[in-house]
Protein backbone atom coordinates (compact mmCIF):
# COMPACT_ATOMS: atom_id res chain seq x y z
CA UNK A 1 0.00 0.00 0.00
CA UNK A 2 1.79 3.16 -1.00
CA UNK A 3 -0.96 5.74 0.57
CA UNK A 4 -2.37 5.31 3.67
CA UNK A 5 -6.64 6.55 3.75
CA UNK A 6 -7.82 8.97 5.97
CA UNK A 7 -10.68 11.53 6.41
CA UNK A 8 -9.69 14.97 7.23
CA UNK A 9 -11.93 17.41 9.56
CA UNK A 10 -11.65 20.72 7.64
CA UNK A 11 -14.44 22.23 9.35
CA UNK A 12 -13.33 25.65 10.09
CA UNK A 13 -9.80 24.97 9.30
CA UNK A 14 -7.57 27.46 6.97
CA UNK A 15 -7.09 25.42 3.43
CA UNK A 16 -4.54 27.20 1.09
CA UNK A 17 -5.56 26.96 -2.26
CA UNK A 18 -3.17 28.44 -5.05
CA UNK A 19 -4.91 28.85 -8.20
CA UNK A 20 -8.48 30.00 -9.89
CA UNK A 21 -9.19 28.43 -12.88
CA UNK A 22 -11.23 25.33 -13.51
CA UNK A 23 -9.42 23.00 -11.40
CA UNK A 24 -9.07 25.13 -8.66
CA UNK A 25 -12.64 25.90 -8.41
CA UNK A 26 -13.20 22.32 -8.40
CA UNK A 27 -11.28 21.71 -5.75
CA UNK A 28 -12.63 24.73 -4.16
CA UNK A 29 -16.02 23.46 -4.15
CA UNK A 30 -15.14 20.10 -2.37
CA UNK A 31 -12.81 21.78 0.16
CA UNK A 32 -15.81 24.14 1.04
CA UNK A 33 -18.53 21.19 0.98
CA UNK A 34 -16.29 19.81 3.89
CA UNK A 35 -16.63 23.12 5.64
CA UNK A 36 -12.65 24.67 5.22
CA UNK A 37 -12.18 28.10 5.05
CA UNK A 38 -10.39 28.84 1.77
CA UNK A 39 -7.17 31.11 1.29
CA UNK A 40 -7.15 31.11 -2.42
CA UNK A 41 -4.29 32.91 -4.03
CA UNK A 42 -4.84 33.75 -7.59
CA UNK A 43 -4.26 36.41 -10.83
CA UNK A 44 -7.45 35.76 -11.17
CA UNK A 45 -10.29 33.79 -9.47
CA UNK A 46 -13.69 32.76 -11.05
CA UNK A 47 -16.88 34.12 -10.42
CA UNK A 48 -17.93 30.50 -8.50
CA UNK A 49 -14.73 30.22 -6.40
CA UNK A 50 -15.17 33.68 -4.94
CA UNK A 51 -18.79 32.85 -3.99
CA UNK A 52 -17.31 29.84 -1.82
CA UNK A 53 -14.82 31.97 -0.24
CA UNK A 54 -17.55 33.93 0.70
CA UNK A 55 -19.69 31.21 1.92
CA UNK A 56 -17.28 30.24 5.03
CA UNK A 57 -15.70 33.42 5.22
CA UNK A 58 -12.32 32.77 3.83
CA UNK A 59 -9.92 35.22 1.85
CA UNK A 60 -8.63 35.69 -1.47
CA UNK A 61 -5.26 37.03 -2.52
CA UNK A 62 -5.38 38.40 -5.69
CA UNK A 63 -0.90 38.33 -6.21
CA UNK A 64 1.66 36.23 -6.78
CA UNK A 65 1.98 33.23 -4.30
CA UNK A 66 4.63 34.44 -1.86
CA UNK A 67 5.63 31.70 0.79
CA UNK A 68 4.13 33.29 3.63
CA UNK A 69 0.48 32.46 2.58
CA UNK A 70 1.45 29.16 3.94
CA UNK A 71 1.07 30.24 7.51
CA UNK A 72 -1.26 28.98 9.89
CA UNK A 73 -2.48 26.84 6.79
CA UNK A 74 -3.69 23.32 7.61
CA UNK A 75 -3.06 21.41 4.06
CA UNK A 76 -1.74 23.10 1.12
CA UNK A 77 -3.48 22.40 -2.51
CA UNK A 78 -1.67 23.25 -5.68
CA UNK A 79 -3.93 24.13 -8.98
CA UNK A 80 -2.06 26.16 -11.20
CA UNK A 81 -0.40 24.92 -14.57
CA UNK A 82 2.59 26.79 -13.58
CA UNK A 83 5.62 24.14 -12.89
CA UNK A 84 7.50 25.96 -11.10
CA UNK A 85 5.35 27.71 -8.82
CA UNK A 86 4.04 24.46 -8.16
CA UNK A 87 7.31 23.24 -7.21
CA UNK A 88 7.99 26.08 -4.96
CA UNK A 89 4.85 25.52 -3.35
CA UNK A 90 5.52 21.72 -2.54
CA UNK A 91 8.72 22.37 -1.24
CA UNK A 92 7.39 25.23 1.42
CA UNK A 93 4.78 23.49 2.61
CA UNK A 94 7.16 20.62 3.19
CA UNK A 95 9.65 22.80 4.99
CA UNK A 96 6.72 23.54 7.63
CA UNK A 97 4.90 20.15 7.97
CA UNK A 98 1.75 20.96 5.99
CA UNK A 99 0.31 18.27 3.97
CA UNK A 100 0.44 19.29 0.42
CA UNK A 101 -1.22 18.13 -2.87
CA UNK A 102 -0.27 19.38 -6.30
CA UNK A 103 -2.91 18.56 -8.90
CA UNK A 104 -1.77 16.27 -11.44
CA UNK A 105 2.04 15.95 -10.24
CA UNK A 106 2.22 13.22 -7.65
CA UNK A 107 6.11 13.24 -7.32
CA UNK A 108 5.29 17.05 -5.61
CA UNK A 109 2.51 15.74 -3.24
CA UNK A 110 2.54 14.39 -0.12
CA UNK A 111 -1.30 13.15 -0.14
CA UNK A 112 -3.48 12.81 -3.10
CA UNK A 113 -7.06 13.15 -3.10
CA UNK A 114 -9.38 10.45 -4.11
CA UNK A 115 -12.19 10.05 -6.45
CA UNK A 116 -15.49 10.39 -3.64
CA UNK A 117 -18.92 8.94 -3.44
CA UNK A 118 -20.56 11.15 -1.25
CA UNK A 119 -23.92 9.65 0.73
CA UNK A 120 -22.65 12.33 3.52
CA UNK A 121 -22.11 10.79 6.22
CA UNK A 122 -21.53 7.59 4.48
CA UNK A 123 -18.60 8.73 2.22
CA UNK A 124 -16.52 6.47 -0.06
CA UNK A 125 -13.14 7.15 -1.35
CA UNK A 126 -11.45 5.46 -4.25
CA UNK A 127 -7.69 6.17 -5.35
CA UNK A 128 -5.54 4.55 -7.65
CA UNK A 129 -2.08 5.80 -5.89
CA UNK A 130 -2.09 8.80 -8.39
CA UNK A 131 -1.15 5.67 -11.21
CA UNK A 132 -4.41 5.23 -13.18
CA UNK A 133 -6.79 8.20 -12.23
CA UNK A 134 -9.05 7.49 -14.96
CA UNK A 135 -9.39 3.74 -13.53
CA UNK A 136 -10.75 4.74 -10.18
CA UNK A 137 -13.11 7.42 -11.47
CA UNK A 138 -14.75 4.55 -13.51
CA UNK A 139 -14.90 2.48 -10.19
CA UNK A 140 -16.07 5.40 -8.74
CA UNK A 141 -19.25 5.73 -11.57
CA UNK A 142 -19.62 2.21 -10.63
CA UNK A 143 -20.01 2.34 -7.03
CA UNK A 144 -22.66 5.48 -8.00
CA UNK A 145 -24.81 3.12 -9.62
CA UNK A 146 -24.72 0.17 -7.23
CA UNK A 147 -25.32 3.02 -3.76
CA UNK A 148 -28.93 4.41 -3.70
CA UNK A 149 -28.70 8.26 -3.62
CA UNK A 150 -30.28 8.46 -0.25
CA UNK A 151 -28.14 5.82 1.89
CA UNK A 152 -27.22 9.23 3.53
CA UNK A 153 -30.76 9.44 5.13
CA UNK A 154 -30.14 5.79 6.08
CA UNK A 155 -26.46 6.30 7.86
CA UNK A 156 -28.17 9.26 9.81
CA UNK A 157 -31.28 6.70 11.01
CA UNK A 158 -27.97 4.64 12.16
CA UNK A 159 -26.39 7.34 14.26
CA UNK A 160 -29.07 8.75 15.37
CA UNK A 161 -30.15 5.03 16.97
CA UNK A 162 -26.75 3.91 17.56
CA UNK A 163 -26.91 4.87 21.53
CA UNK A 164 -30.27 3.10 21.97
CA UNK A 165 -29.19 0.09 20.55
CA UNK A 166 -25.82 0.13 22.17
CA UNK A 167 -27.54 0.01 25.64
CA UNK A 168 -30.22 -2.85 24.04
CA UNK A 169 -27.39 -5.35 23.13
CA UNK A 170 -24.45 -5.60 25.20
CA UNK A 171 -22.15 -7.80 23.15
CA UNK A 172 -20.85 -6.60 19.57
CA UNK A 173 -21.62 -9.69 18.08
CA UNK A 174 -25.33 -9.08 18.80
CA UNK A 175 -25.51 -5.20 17.94
CA UNK A 176 -23.85 -6.11 14.35
CA UNK A 177 -26.43 -8.93 13.98
CA UNK A 178 -29.39 -6.48 14.62
CA UNK A 179 -27.61 -3.87 12.56
CA UNK A 180 -27.55 -6.08 9.41
CA UNK A 181 -30.89 -7.23 9.83
CA UNK A 182 -32.41 -3.06 9.98
CA UNK A 183 -29.67 -2.82 6.81
CA UNK A 184 -31.14 -4.85 4.79
CA UNK A 185 -34.42 -5.22 5.82
CA UNK A 186 -38.12 -3.00 5.27
CA UNK A 187 -36.51 0.09 7.56
CA UNK A 188 -33.73 0.49 5.18
CA UNK A 189 -35.72 0.28 2.06
CA UNK A 190 -38.48 3.06 3.89
CA UNK A 191 -35.32 5.26 4.61
CA UNK A 192 -34.16 4.91 0.84
CA UNK A 193 -37.51 5.83 0.00
CA UNK A 194 -37.30 9.07 2.13
CA UNK A 195 -39.62 7.75 5.04
CA UNK A 196 -37.13 7.97 7.62
CA UNK A 197 -40.14 8.41 10.39
CA UNK A 198 -41.69 5.16 9.00
CA UNK A 199 -38.17 3.31 9.10
CA UNK A 200 -37.58 4.49 12.55
CA UNK A 201 -41.04 3.44 14.02
CA UNK A 202 -39.45 -0.01 12.84
CA UNK A 203 -36.87 0.29 14.54
CA UNK A 204 -37.97 1.06 17.62
CA UNK A 205 -39.89 -1.79 17.31
CA UNK A 206 -37.32 -4.44 16.60
CA UNK A 207 -35.81 -2.89 19.11
CA UNK A 208 -38.52 -3.79 21.72
CA UNK A 209 -39.14 -7.05 20.27
CA UNK A 210 -37.76 -10.20 22.74
CA UNK A 211 -37.66 -12.25 19.56
CA UNK A 212 -34.94 -11.26 17.44
CA UNK A 213 -34.81 -14.09 14.95
CA UNK A 214 -38.17 -12.26 13.77
CA UNK A 215 -37.95 -10.31 10.58
CA UNK A 216 -40.91 -8.58 8.85
CA UNK A 217 -41.04 -9.63 4.95
CA UNK A 218 -41.86 -6.61 2.60
CA UNK A 219 -42.99 -6.52 -1.27
CA UNK A 220 -41.21 -4.86 -4.01
CA UNK A 221 -43.60 -4.21 -6.75
CA UNK A 222 -41.22 -3.22 -9.47
CA UNK A 223 -41.67 -2.78 -13.40
CA UNK A 224 -39.93 -4.83 -15.48
CA UNK A 225 -39.58 -2.61 -18.29
CA UNK A 226 -40.52 -3.75 -22.05
CA UNK A 227 -37.86 -5.88 -22.46
CA UNK A 228 -34.07 -4.65 -23.14
CA UNK A 229 -32.55 -5.10 -19.32
CA UNK A 230 -30.93 -1.76 -19.98
CA UNK A 231 -33.91 -0.05 -19.60
CA UNK A 232 -34.07 -1.07 -15.88
CA UNK A 233 -34.26 1.78 -13.14
CA UNK A 234 -31.11 1.66 -10.84
CA UNK A 235 -33.59 0.82 -7.94
CA UNK A 236 -35.31 -2.52 -9.98
CA UNK A 237 -32.16 -3.70 -9.94
CA UNK A 238 -31.57 -3.21 -6.39
CA UNK A 239 -34.23 -4.67 -5.29
CA UNK A 240 -33.83 -7.51 -7.99
CA UNK A 241 -30.78 -8.24 -6.20
CA UNK A 242 -31.82 -8.34 -2.94
CA UNK A 243 -35.41 -10.84 -3.10
CA UNK A 244 -35.65 -13.97 -1.77
CA UNK A 245 -38.23 -15.09 -3.64
CA UNK A 246 -39.48 -13.79 -7.51
CA UNK A 247 -42.96 -13.70 -8.71
CA UNK A 248 -42.94 -12.91 -12.37
CA UNK A 249 -44.83 -13.40 -15.57
CA UNK A 250 -44.98 -14.27 -19.20
CA UNK A 251 -44.45 -10.16 -19.96
CA UNK A 252 -40.65 -10.43 -18.10
CA UNK A 253 -38.09 -11.05 -21.01
CA UNK A 254 -35.36 -13.54 -20.32
CA UNK A 255 -32.79 -10.90 -19.74
CA UNK A 256 -34.61 -9.01 -17.24
CA UNK A 257 -34.41 -12.40 -15.36
CA UNK A 258 -31.07 -12.99 -15.32
CA UNK A 259 -30.42 -10.24 -13.18
CA UNK A 260 -32.77 -11.43 -10.57
CA UNK A 261 -30.57 -12.49 -7.42
CA UNK A 262 -29.18 -16.34 -8.63
CA UNK A 263 -30.77 -18.28 -5.41
CA UNK A 264 -33.65 -16.51 -5.47
CA UNK A 265 -37.09 -18.49 -5.51
CA UNK A 266 -38.68 -18.00 -8.72
CA UNK A 267 -42.25 -18.34 -9.13
CA UNK A 268 -44.24 -18.44 -12.31
CA UNK A 269 -47.74 -17.25 -12.52
CA UNK A 270 -48.08 -17.07 -15.76
CA UNK A 271 -50.77 -14.85 -17.65
CA UNK A 272 -51.27 -15.32 -21.56
CA UNK A 273 -54.23 -14.29 -23.10
CA UNK A 274 -56.13 -17.44 -22.58
CA UNK A 275 -53.84 -19.24 -20.37
CA UNK A 276 -53.81 -17.57 -16.58
CA UNK A 277 -51.81 -19.80 -15.01
CA UNK A 278 -52.67 -18.24 -11.61
CA UNK A 279 -55.39 -16.36 -11.10
CA UNK A 280 -54.77 -12.67 -9.89
CA UNK A 281 -56.85 -13.67 -6.30
CA UNK A 282 -53.96 -15.84 -5.47
CA UNK A 283 -51.19 -13.97 -6.94
CA UNK A 284 -52.77 -11.14 -4.39
CA UNK A 285 -52.67 -13.93 -1.58
CA UNK A 286 -49.54 -15.19 -2.32
CA UNK A 287 -47.65 -11.69 -1.93
CA UNK A 288 -49.27 -11.79 1.35
CA UNK A 289 -48.06 -15.18 2.69
CA UNK A 290 -44.64 -15.10 1.27
CA UNK A 291 -44.33 -11.87 3.08
CA UNK A 292 -45.67 -12.82 6.33
CA UNK A 293 -42.67 -15.83 6.43
CA UNK A 294 -40.50 -12.79 6.80
CA UNK A 295 -39.49 -12.82 3.32
CA UNK A 296 -38.25 -10.32 0.79
CA UNK A 297 -40.95 -10.47 -2.25
CA UNK A 298 -40.00 -9.17 -5.83
CA UNK A 299 -43.38 -8.91 -7.84
CA UNK A 300 -41.32 -8.52 -11.45
CA UNK A 301 -44.21 -6.97 -13.73
CA UNK A 302 -43.53 -6.39 -17.46
CA UNK A 303 -43.21 -2.43 -18.24
CA UNK A 304 -45.11 0.03 -15.39
CA UNK A 305 -46.85 -1.86 -12.75
CA UNK A 306 -49.77 1.01 -12.82
CA UNK A 307 -50.23 0.76 -16.56
CA UNK A 308 -52.75 -2.03 -17.28
CA UNK A 309 -50.31 -4.02 -14.86
CA UNK A 310 -53.13 -4.77 -12.08
CA UNK A 311 -50.50 -3.39 -9.36
CA UNK A 312 -53.12 -1.32 -7.56
CA UNK A 313 -55.09 -4.70 -6.85
CA UNK A 314 -51.74 -6.40 -5.73
CA UNK A 315 -50.84 -3.67 -3.40
CA UNK A 316 -54.82 -3.27 -2.09
CA UNK A 317 -54.24 -6.21 -0.07
CA UNK A 318 -50.72 -5.50 1.17
CA UNK A 319 -52.35 -2.39 2.18
CA UNK A 320 -55.26 -4.07 3.88
CA UNK A 321 -52.61 -6.20 6.19
CA UNK A 322 -50.08 -4.19 6.84
CA UNK A 323 -47.17 -5.60 5.03
CA UNK A 324 -44.63 -2.92 4.18
CA UNK A 325 -44.17 -2.55 0.24
CA UNK A 326 -43.09 -0.48 -2.28
CA UNK A 327 -43.55 0.62 -6.11
CA UNK A 328 -41.11 1.11 -8.58
CA UNK A 329 -41.89 2.85 -12.09
CA UNK A 330 -41.31 1.15 -14.88
CA UNK A 331 -40.62 1.99 -18.32
CA UNK A 332 -43.89 1.16 -19.83
CA UNK A 333 -43.82 -1.00 -23.38
CA UNK A 334 -45.33 2.36 -25.16
CA UNK A 335 -42.14 4.96 -24.16
CA UNK A 336 -40.41 1.88 -24.85
CA UNK A 337 -41.49 0.66 -28.18
CA UNK A 338 -41.59 4.25 -29.48
CA UNK A 339 -37.60 5.17 -28.96
CA UNK A 340 -37.13 1.96 -30.32
CA UNK A 341 -39.16 2.02 -33.41
CA UNK A 342 -38.32 5.73 -34.24
CA UNK A 343 -41.52 7.43 -33.45
CA UNK A 344 -41.84 9.93 -31.12
CA UNK A 345 -45.06 9.60 -29.58
CA UNK A 346 -45.85 13.40 -29.23
CA UNK A 347 -44.67 16.31 -31.56
CA UNK A 348 -45.24 20.39 -32.09
CA UNK A 349 -46.55 19.86 -35.11
CA UNK A 350 -48.51 16.39 -35.45
CA UNK A 351 -49.37 15.56 -32.07
CA UNK A 352 -50.67 17.56 -28.68
CA UNK A 353 -51.43 14.59 -26.59
CA UNK A 354 -50.97 10.68 -26.68
CA UNK A 355 -53.18 8.25 -24.93
CA UNK A 356 -52.61 4.55 -23.45
CA UNK A 357 -55.93 2.79 -23.69
CA UNK A 358 -56.41 -1.20 -24.26
CA UNK A 359 -57.08 -2.84 -26.65
CA UNK A 360 -60.01 -5.01 -25.38
CA UNK A 361 -61.89 -2.36 -26.46
CA UNK A 362 -65.49 -3.41 -27.99
CA UNK A 363 -67.18 -0.88 -30.81
CA UNK A 364 -70.29 -1.20 -28.81
CA UNK A 365 -68.96 -0.67 -25.40
CA UNK A 366 -70.65 2.05 -23.56
CA UNK A 367 -67.95 2.74 -21.44
CA UNK A 368 -65.65 4.23 -24.54
CA UNK A 369 -66.06 7.47 -26.37
CA UNK A 370 -65.28 6.66 -29.62
CA UNK A 371 -65.39 10.08 -30.59
CA UNK A 372 -62.90 10.94 -27.88
CA UNK A 373 -60.26 9.07 -29.76
CA UNK A 374 -60.89 10.49 -33.61
CA UNK A 375 -58.68 13.86 -33.02
CA UNK A 376 -56.44 13.96 -35.22
CA UNK A 377 -53.73 15.22 -33.48
CA UNK A 378 -54.11 13.27 -30.91
CA UNK A 379 -51.58 9.45 -30.78
CA UNK A 380 -53.15 6.29 -29.30
CA UNK A 381 -51.38 3.98 -28.25
CA UNK A 382 -53.18 0.24 -27.35
CA UNK A 383 -52.24 -2.24 -25.69
CA UNK A 384 -53.42 -6.00 -26.04
CA UNK A 385 -54.84 -4.83 -29.26
CA UNK A 386 -53.98 -7.31 -31.63
CA UNK A 387 -56.60 -9.57 -30.98
CA UNK A 388 -59.05 -6.94 -31.31
CA UNK A 389 -57.50 -4.82 -34.18
CA UNK A 390 -59.74 -5.20 -37.02
CA UNK A 391 -62.51 -4.04 -34.89
CA UNK A 392 -60.39 -1.48 -33.03
CA UNK A 393 -59.56 0.14 -36.86
CA UNK A 394 -62.78 -0.19 -38.08
CA UNK A 395 -64.17 1.82 -35.71
CA UNK A 396 -62.03 4.49 -35.49
CA UNK A 397 -62.95 4.82 -39.13
CA UNK A 398 -66.69 4.60 -38.31
CA UNK A 399 -66.36 7.58 -35.88
CA UNK A 400 -64.19 9.59 -38.40
CA UNK A 401 -60.94 8.97 -37.88
CA UNK A 402 -59.25 9.30 -41.53
CA UNK A 403 -58.29 5.80 -43.31
CA UNK A 404 -55.01 7.34 -44.16
CA UNK A 405 -54.13 7.89 -40.40
CA UNK A 406 -50.74 5.69 -40.44
CA UNK A 407 -50.82 3.00 -37.98
CA UNK A 408 -47.44 0.97 -36.63
CA UNK A 409 -47.69 -2.72 -34.80
CA UNK A 410 -44.53 -3.56 -32.75
CA UNK A 411 -43.74 -6.66 -32.02
CA UNK A 412 -41.83 -7.53 -29.04
CA UNK A 413 -40.52 -3.98 -28.85
CA UNK A 414 -37.08 -3.37 -27.47
CA UNK A 415 -36.26 -7.04 -27.64
CA UNK A 416 -33.50 -8.42 -30.28
CA UNK A 417 -35.85 -9.83 -32.46
CA UNK A 418 -38.37 -6.46 -32.48
CA UNK A 419 -40.37 -6.13 -35.69
CA UNK A 420 -42.22 -2.76 -36.81
CA UNK A 421 -44.84 -3.10 -38.88
CA UNK A 422 -46.15 0.49 -40.44
CA UNK A 423 -49.53 1.03 -42.83
CA UNK A 424 -52.63 2.99 -41.95
CA UNK A 425 -56.02 2.32 -40.26
CA UNK A 426 -57.33 1.25 -43.60
CA UNK A 427 -54.77 -1.88 -44.42
CA UNK A 428 -52.46 -2.53 -41.22
CA UNK A 429 -55.09 -5.48 -39.98
CA UNK A 430 -54.19 -6.92 -43.46
CA UNK A 431 -50.30 -6.61 -43.67
CA UNK A 432 -50.42 -8.34 -39.93
CA UNK A 433 -52.59 -11.20 -41.08
CA UNK A 434 -50.38 -12.15 -43.72
CA UNK A 435 -47.31 -12.09 -41.29
CA UNK A 436 -46.69 -14.36 -38.09
CA UNK A 437 -47.33 -12.23 -35.78
CA UNK A 438 -46.44 -13.13 -32.37
CA UNK A 439 -47.05 -11.52 -28.92
CA UNK A 440 -46.87 -9.11 -27.16
CA UNK A 441 -47.50 -6.67 -29.65
CA UNK A 442 -48.19 -2.45 -29.31
CA UNK A 443 -50.53 -0.84 -31.64
CA UNK A 444 -49.45 3.05 -32.55
CA UNK A 445 -52.13 5.04 -34.49
CA UNK A 446 -51.40 8.79 -35.52
CA UNK A 447 -49.33 11.29 -37.50
CA UNK A 448 -46.24 11.17 -35.62
CA UNK A 449 -45.73 7.25 -37.51
CA UNK A 450 -44.60 8.86 -40.44
CA UNK A 451 -41.93 10.61 -38.46
CA UNK A 452 -40.19 6.93 -38.09
CA UNK A 453 -38.72 7.32 -41.86
CA UNK A 454 -36.86 10.33 -41.28
CA UNK A 455 -35.84 9.10 -37.40
CA UNK A 456 -35.16 5.48 -37.77
CA UNK A 457 -31.67 5.23 -37.52
CA UNK A 458 -32.26 1.30 -36.70
CA UNK A 459 -34.27 -1.53 -36.35
CA UNK A 460 -35.74 -1.14 -40.25
N1 LIG B 1 -47.63 -2.91 -17.60
C1 LIG B 1 -47.26 -3.11 -18.97
C2 LIG B 1 -48.46 -3.41 -19.83
C3 LIG B 1 -49.15 -4.68 -19.47
S1 LIG B 1 -50.49 -5.02 -20.57
C4 LIG B 1 -46.52 -1.88 -19.47
O1 LIG B 1 -46.52 -0.83 -18.80
O2 LIG B 1 -45.92 -1.96 -20.55
C5 LIG B 1 -49.71 -6.08 -21.72
C6 LIG B 1 -49.55 -5.39 -23.05
O3 LIG B 1 -48.43 -4.53 -23.04
C7 LIG B 1 -49.25 -6.32 -24.19
O4 LIG B 1 -50.44 -6.91 -24.68
C8 LIG B 1 -48.66 -5.39 -25.20
O5 LIG B 1 -49.65 -4.65 -25.85
C9 LIG B 1 -47.88 -4.43 -24.34
N2 LIG B 1 -46.46 -4.77 -24.29
C10 LIG B 1 -45.73 -5.02 -23.20
N3 LIG B 1 -44.44 -5.26 -23.50
C11 LIG B 1 -44.35 -5.11 -24.83
C12 LIG B 1 -43.28 -5.20 -25.77
N4 LIG B 1 -42.05 -5.49 -25.38
N5 LIG B 1 -43.55 -4.98 -27.08
C13 LIG B 1 -44.79 -4.69 -27.49
N6 LIG B 1 -45.84 -4.60 -26.65
C14 LIG B 1 -45.63 -4.78 -25.34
Amino acid sequence: MDYFPVFLDLKKRRCLLVGGGDVATRKGRLLSKAGAVLRVVALDVSDELRELVQENNGEIFQREYQSSDMQNCFIAIAATDNEVLNEKISLDAKAINIPVNVVDSPALCTYITPAIIDRSPLVIAVSSGGEAPVLARLVRAKLETLIPANYGVLANIAKKWRDKVKTRFDTGDSRRRFWEKILQGPAAELALNNQSEAAEKIIEKELLSEDQTLTQGEVYLVGGGPGDPELLTLRALRLMQQADVVLYDRLVSDGVMELVRRDAERIYVGKRRSEHAVPQDNINQMLVDLAKQGKRVLRLKGGDPFIFGRGGEEIELLAQNNIPFQVVPGITAASGCAAYAGIPLTHRDYAQSVRFVTGHLKSDDPNVSWPELTNPTQTLVFYMGLVGLKEICETLIANGRAETTPVALIEKGTRADQRVFVADLSSIHDLVARQDVHAPTLIIVGEVVKLRQSLNWFNT
